[in-house]
C-alpha cells in the first residue's frame, strides 16, 4: 500500500532553536534548523490516517500539515516531548465527535494516566477533557484499520520506549540500543526507516548518529532519516557527511513509502 510519512517535528526534547541560545544552528535562517519535537504523521493512499507522538509542539503541528481529522494516535514513551501536547486532541473531538484512540504500550499506561488525570478521572475539573480512549499494547502486532503494527520495546534510560514497524516502515525514537534479538527479528523487512540520532558522539539515554547509522546497516534499512535533532547538529553542515542512502529529517519533510 502506498502511503506518506511526514515529519511533523525532528527536534530533541528542547527543539531547535534552543531558548536562550546563540549557536550557529539556534540562530540559523536554514528553514531545516528550526526543529519542533519529534514526532510523524503516516496517511495512506486509501485514506487512513495516524500521528505517532504528541509532543508540546502538537498544536502547531496539526495546523502546520493541515490535518483536519484524527482518531490514532501511537505513543512511543511517556516523556514530555512525546506526549504533552496531548490536551490538543480536543480539537479533533470538537470537529468529528470520534474519540481518538491512545495506542500507549501496557507499562506506560499508569504514567500516561497519572500525568493526564483529569482526563481519565473525575477530578472537579470543569474544562473540556480531551475525548480519548486508552487502547493499551503488548509486545505483539496489532491492527490499526487496515494497517498492521509490530511494536517492541528498547531501551531508554530508566524507562523502554515503544519502536514500531508499520509494514516495510520502521519508525523508532528515544533508544540507546536495539537488542540483537529484536534487530533478527526485523532484519531485512524495512524499506524506510525514520529513527532518533541526537547529535555526534555518545550520550547517555540516545543513540548517537554514528549507532544509528550502524543500526541501519545491521537492519538492512534501504532509506534511513535521523530525527530527534539536537543543536549540535547544523542541516547543510551535517548531512553532507551522511552515507547517500541517509538523510537528516527536517520539519515538513514529505516521505513516499511503500507499507
Ligand atoms: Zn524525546
Ligand atoms: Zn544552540
Ligand atoms: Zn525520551
Amino acid at each position: 500500500m502506498q502511503a506518506t510519512v511526514t515529519i511533523l517535528g525532528s527536534g530533541t526534547s528542547t527543539g531547535v532553536p534552543v531558548i536562550g541560545c546563540s549557536c550557529a544552528t539556534c540562530t540559523s535562517s536554514d528553514s531545516r534548523d528550526k526543529r519542533l519535537r519529534s514526532s510523524v504523521l503516516l496517511q495512506t493512499a486509501d485514506g487512513q490516517s495516524l500521528v505517532i507522538d504528541t509532543g508540546p509542539d502538537f498544536r502547531m503541528q496539526m495546523l502546520n500539515a493541515g490535518v483536519t481529522h484524527l482518531t490514532e494516535v501511537l505513543y512511543t514513551h511517556t516523556h514530555a516531548d512525546h506526549c504533552h501536547g496531548f490536551d490538543d486532541l480536543r480539537a479533533f473531538y470538537f470537529a468529528s465527535r470520534q474519540p481518538v484512540i491512545c495506542h500507549v504500550a501496557t507499562p506506560h499506561c499508569a504514567d500516561f494516566r497519572a500525568r493526564f488525570s483529569y482526563a481519565f478521572e473525575e477530578t472537579g475539573y470543569l474544562g473540556t477533557k480531551p475525548q480519548v480512549v486508552l487502547a493499551p499494547f503488548e509486545r505483539a502486532p496489532f491492527a490499526i484499520g487496515g494497517l498492521q503494527v509490530d511494536p517492541d520495546f528498547v531501551p531508554h534510560g530508566h524507562t523502554q520506549t515503544a519502536v514500531f514497524r508499520i509494514g516495510r516502515f520502521a519508525y523508532a525514537t528515544d533508544f540507546k540500543v536495539f537488542p540483537p534479538e529484536l534487530i533478527a527479528r526485523w532484519r531485512g523487512k524495512i524499506d524506510t526507516m525514520v529513527a532518533s540520532a541526537i547529535r555526534h558522539g555518545q550520550h547517555p539515554t540516545h543513540s548517537c548518529v554514528e549507532e544509528t547509522l550502524a543500526l541501519f546497516d545491521a537492519l538492512a534499512v534501504k532509506r534511513g532519516y535521523l530525527t530527534h535533532i539536537a543543536h549540535e547538529m547544523r542541516h547543510a553542515v551535517d548531512e553532507v557527511k551522511l552515507p547517500s542512502h541517509v538523510r537528516l529529517a527536517y520539519d515538513g519533510l514529505e516521505i513516499p513509502v511503500e507499507l
